[in-house]
């Protein structure tokens, strides 16, 4: 099981920012893929202007493998279970 950190940027149609979001995802194997069709099933609201952002928004992601030093520096998870 490997964790992705997923960064999604999409550019706001109602308050002309760029809304940037990470997401972490749980995967059985790095698939790029799999996150598009993920990705495109998804609904995502502006972190600037909390609007919903209609379907046929473009959105830029950007997925790299997380290693242990950026979940820690993303806070995740959020209680470590050892
Ligand atoms: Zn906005």
């Amino acid at each position: 099981m490997a964790y992705i950190i997923l960064t999604i940027t999409i550019k706001c149609p109602f308050c002309s920012r760029e809304s940037v979001e990470k997401l972490i995802a749980e995967t059985d194997e790095f698939d790029k893929q799999e996150m598009a069709r993920y990705l495109s099933q998804q609904t995502f609201d502006c972190q600037l202007c909390s609007e919903i952002l209609p379907a046929g928004t473009s959105v830029n992601a950007h997925a790299e493998l997380a290693t242990p030093e950026k979940l820690r520096e993303m806070h995740f998870p959020p209680s470590p279970i050892n």
